[in-house]
């Protein structure tokens, strides 16, 4: 494999990123969560960084700053830093073969291999591309820890078995009720000045499905173990057995992230080792508890990475209100075994059993 090292200047090297990836599937509050993360010291919200070479390089998305990639500061610099490195770099063609490698029918192909304790996702030359990009990120933002709110597991698995990455996972999970409705929300997506497009609005039996599918996978790949909680040093990878490496990761509850901003954005920072005396929150004591966001350069995903200064963070439970019975029964029917899976991989991650874990883990090191 080609040295994913080989970037043009100094410290941190390849080999320090830290990558937290906010896992699970979509409509969960991932872009809020990633871009809180994101203000604090040492950390880099990059946005869905597996959509950056289509959204990004070929079709020139809005960044989170408001400008094209093409004219974002940041971005021009680390495209520059990865094309110093790799200079047959194709992005087109890179984005292709990455969309076909993170399909969902190779999912079992993925999963055997990984319990043969081989890399799940089959390598390939793009892999030294994509470690790069995240070695180019940190030199050019001189942070040590990538947020990358991607939620695809499958693009987790194969994050994991990047060289110089070293993943951790905060795993999000929402009421898949509540995520059917705000899929079915006609919301633009914002990423071209001008232009009208809409997100994707997946109909409740598919919603469902990928509910059940990308949170199973991120429950067996990351369970949120007691024996690696957050800020604990990730185990030495086992040569050729990358994959079967137990992460520091940490399950999170939507409801629990709007009820308890600061329990969960606490166990969320700690499992990357960020310092959690920073949460960017303020309010709270009977006044609404707000987010304060600084702009972010984040490079593709929810329209609301656009967003920043005060966010009040409240549950967004129109659902509740407004979404038929009959919905909410398939729904619920479609998602049963999902959330039987998560009930017996660990659901026990409130945000304060996941802090007190975390001490623990801290008393016993130390
Ligand atoms: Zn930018």
């Amino acid at each position: 494999m080609a040295d994913a090292r080989a970037g043009s200047s100094g410290a941190p090297a390849a080999g320090d990123v830290v990558v937290l990836l906010v896992a699970g599937s979509g409509r969960s509050g991932s872009t809020l969560l990633a871009s809180a993360l994101g203000q604090l010291p040492g950390a880099f919200c990059a946005g869905e960084l597996r959509f950056l070479w289509q959204r990004g390089v070929v079709e020139d998305h809005r960044c989170g700053c408001g400008d094209p990639f093409s004219r974002c500061p940041v971005w021009t610099a680390v495209l520059a830093d990865v094309r110093r490195a790799h200079p047959e770099l194709d992005p087109a063609g890179l984005a292709e073969r990455l969309r076909r490698r993170m399909r969902a029918r190779r999912l079992p192909r993925l999963l055997a291999r990984r319990a043969l304790g081989l890399p799940p996702v089959p390598p390939s030359p793009d892999d030294a591309v994509l470690a790069e990009l995240y070695a180019a990120i940190a030199r050019t933002t001189g942070c040590r820890v990538v947020v990358d709110p991607s939620k695809l597991p499958l693009y987790g698995l194969l994050l994991q078995q990047l060289p110089g990455v070293d993943l951790r996972v905060v795993h999000l999970v929402r009421d898949p009720r509540a995520t059917a409705w705000s899929w079915r929300r006609r919301k633009p997506t914002g990423d071209r000045a001008g232009a009208g497009a809409l997100m994707p609005r997946p109909g409740l039996v598919r919603s469902s499905v990928l509910w059940v599918l990308w949170n199973v996978v991120a429950a067996l790949a990351w369970p949120p173990a007691p024996g690696a909680p957050a800020g604990a040093t990730p185990l030495p990878r086992p040569p050729g057995r990358a994959s079967s490496t137990r992460r520091p990761a940490v399950r999170v509850r939507y409801e629990d992230l709007v009820a308890d901003p600061a329990g969960a954005l606490r166990a969320a920072a700690g499992v990357a080792g960020l310092p959690a005396e920073h949460l960017p929150l303020r309010g709270g004591g009977g006044a609404p508890v707000e987010a304060v966001l600084a702009p972010t350069h984040t490079v593709a995903g929810n329209p609301d990475r656009h967003r920043s200064g005060p966010v009040v963070l409240r549950e967004d439970d129109e659902w509740r209100r407004a979404m038929p019975r009959r919905a909410r029964a398939l729904v619920g029917a479609l998602t049963a075994p999902g959330r039987l899976v998560l009930r017996t991989r660990g659901d026990r991650t409130a945000p304060a059993a996941a802090v007190r874990s975390a001490a623990a883990a801290d008393g016993a090191a130390s």
